[in-house]
């Protein structure tokens, strides 16, 4: 960046739900708003830009010339409240992110400006109307190609943070009930010049990298290309990084990207499996999986362990027909299969969502006083009548089956399996660190946050990472 000279100040904020404020134990798992990063690299010289970040410091009144908030539903709130501090002083706050691309309107409410999708479009547009002192309403962002994306501005980011964030690809052709990826950034798949986010890569600051795709590895022959290209540069890039990422399950039915993957730093693959049963991919149109089929999910963990890789299996409690024992069966799959970090979550119907408007349409909301409400929508709370079982019941068999899954045993058990499958200890306790902090996920504030030393005291002394 060259420096920059002050004729306004742009104050961008990263707030954070007051449900996870003192929540401390999971800080290190989590990576820096890459958005913000993207605004402030895409503003003008003659503005001065600072990221407040809520995950390291609560917010405290400071001036500015213009003020920045992205949004997610569970932190919609406290971006509504840290407004309100600005509004009250005139300050023009201007909203973005994927809660105030669903629900504009509501949005318009809270803030002066609401952008509508990547902002990176509209961002000189609405820089231009502040300094005319002509802000829209709202503004509705293209999805433009990633081919001048630019870098972030990583020089903002809190130096507290343990990973660094990169993209290589954004969109999703696939179109699963509960997903909104493809409503917000579109349902066709953009990739990323290879050379910028291996550079990205190797500049960031940090030894573990967050590959922020919502699936690195895309569906087209092309888009496999993109993924090895990017493999092979960041592997022949002469960094060493452990870097982790989301993938569909199609990863599998190549080993050469494996072998990359692996060569390059993977650690890690987060998998969308959400569940066994084929009638419940059915109905939330999980396509991928459907194609792969639930009867060779154990090759696909399989495969990824071959390239000392750990597979990290997401379901979903509470999908169309589960009752306590289907959820129970489903634990039972996840404890007995090859998955070495296990996450377990609520069915929860994001807005812009085809199974948020579902369940309202058939009246099957339980809480719609929003924005209120929203804290609820945190994939640990029933928020919808389910079909086979009463929310309370749904909600007292997630926790039953929370306790079997995160069971200290049980995840003792898990990081020797992950040792004995992929040979690698780094890869073992990657996963063994990531189970406590799902399981400090769903007990928050219900059970003692716990790191890997306070709960396995010993267990990884004597393993040396690389
Ligand atoms: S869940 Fe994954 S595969 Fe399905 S639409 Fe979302 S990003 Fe695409």
């Amino acid at each position: 960046m060259g420096s920059r000279n002050k004729t306004y100040k742009l104050l961008l904020i990263n707030p954070v739900s007051r449900r996870r404020q003192g929540l401390k134990s999971d800080r290190d798992s989590i990576y820096p708003p890459m958005a913000l990063g993207i605004i402030a690299a895409l503003t003008p010289l003659n503005w001065e830009v600072e990221i407040l970040d809520e995950n390291f410091t609560e917010f405290e009144y400071k001036d500015a010339d213009l003020v920045g908030l992205t949004s997610l539903t569970a932190t919609i709130n406290r971006c509504y409240e840290i407004a309100g501090e600005f509004r009250k002083n005139k300050i023009p706050t201007v909203i973005g992110g994927i809660h105030a691309s669903m629900m504009p309107q509501e949005a318009s409410q809270y803030v002066d400006s609401v952008v509508v999708g990547e902002a990176e479009s509209i961002w000189h547009e609405l820089l231009h109307d502040f300094e005319k002192n002509s802000l829209k309403k709202y503004y509705h962002a293209k999805i433009s190609s990633l081919v001048n994306a630019p870098s972030p501005d990583i020089s903002l980011y809190n130096p507290g943070y343990k990973f660094g964030s990169v993209q290589t690809t954004r969109g999703c052709p696939m179109s699963c009930e509960f997903c909104s990826v493809h409503t917000f950034n579109g349902s066709k798949y953009r990739l990323r010049p290879v050379d910028k986010s291996v550079s990205d890569f190797i500049s960031t600051d940090k030894d573990l990298v967050y590959i922020v795709d919502d699936n690195f590895v895309g569906y087209s022959k092309a888009a496999r290309n993109h993924a090895l290209a990017f493999f092979k540069g960041v592997a022949k890039g002469g960094v060493k990084k452990d870097w982790v990422g989301s993938a569909s399950m199609n990863i599998a039915e190549d080993e050469e990207l494996l072998e990359w993957a692996a060569k390059s730093g993977c650690k890690f693959i987060f998998l969308g499996i959400e569940s066994e049963l084929i009638d419940q991919l059915e109905k939330v149109n999980k396509q991928v999986n459907l194609k792969i089929g639930v009867d060779k999910y154990a090759e696909v963990y399989k495969k990824i362990h071959k390239y000392a890789i750990s597979a990290m299996g997401a379901f979903i409690f509470g999908l169309e027909n589960d009752t306590p024992e289907t959820i129970y069966n489903r634990t039972s799959y996840m404890l007995d299969a090859d998955i070495d970090i296990m996450q377990a979550t609520i069915l929860t119907p994001l807005p812009g969502t085809e199974l948020y408007c579902r369940l309202l349409s058939e009246g099957r909301l339980l809480h719609t006083n929003y924005p209120d409400d929203w804290e609820r929508y945190n994939f640990t709370e029933v928020v919808f009548k389910p079909a086979k079982m009463s929310p309370q019941e749904f909600q007292d068999a997630a926790y039953d089956n929370w306790e079997r899954i995160y069971d200290l045993k049980t995840l003792r058990k898990k990081f020797l399996k992950t040792l004995q499958l992929t040979k690698n200890p780094t890869t073992a306790v990657w996963g063994i660190n990531l189970n406590l902090q799902m399981r400090n996920f769903v007990f928050e504030g219900k059970k003692e946050m716990l790191d890997t030393e306070s709960a396995f005291p010993g267990l990884l002394d004597g393993i040396k990472l690389r």
